[in-house]
């Protein structure tokens, strides 16, 4: 007899398994992960909310999970974590982080790179004729150092060289 149920094949792509729950609700330490709530819940009463909203095309992984309250499942709706906090007020280290390393330079972020040893590549472009290395972007640098920098390398950023001399930009130079 071929058991199928519809039901669970739908809904194993919107739950994580029973184990990862688990092992979730143990990293939680039983708690309420929103940083503006931390309320005490039982395995039972424990939500799973995603840093990226099911919605709007947030997976769920295991990664991607938060243990939550009721409440703040309810209170985060689709918004994204990010968004989340910022509705609250709280300021998460890691966003805060990143926004840090939007305000330096390229030149900045290399020397963080080089810094932390992160090699960040760019990509190949091809077109019929040729292909070409396109130096990596600012976002690219960010993603990559927002892993591996700390708030200190950001208080004591090394100090950009002296500006090179004016000379004739190519066009591969502006990279965004
Ligand atoms: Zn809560």
């Amino acid at each position: 007899m071929i058991y199928w149920d519809s039901g669970d094949e739908r809904d194993s792509k919107r739950s994580l398994g029973i184990r990862d729950k688990q092992i979730l609700y143990r990293n939680a330490k039983g708690r309420c992960q929103n940083p503006g709530c931390g309320k005490k819940i039982d395995f039972d009463e424990m939500e799973i909310g995603h840093k990226t909203a099911w919605s709007r095309g947030g997976i769920t992984t295991f990664r991607n999970s938060v243990c939550l309250c009721h409440r703040c499942n309810k209170l985060q709706g689709t918004d994204s974590w990010a968004v989340f906090m910022k509705k609250q007020n709280i300021k998460d280290p890691k966003t805060e982080l990143k926004e840090s390393l939007k305000n330096l330079t390229l030149q900045e972020l290399k020397l963080l790179a080089a810094k932390h040893k992160v090699r960040v590549a760019g990509y190949v472009e091809e077109d019929l004729f040729s292909s070409r290395r396109v130096a990596p972007t600012k976002s690219q640098y960010i993603t990559k150092l927002s892993k591996v920098v700390t708030d200190s390398d950001l208080r004591s950023r090394p100090k950009p060289p002296p500006k090179p001399k004016r000379r004739a930009r190519r066009k591969s130079d502006s990279w965004w």
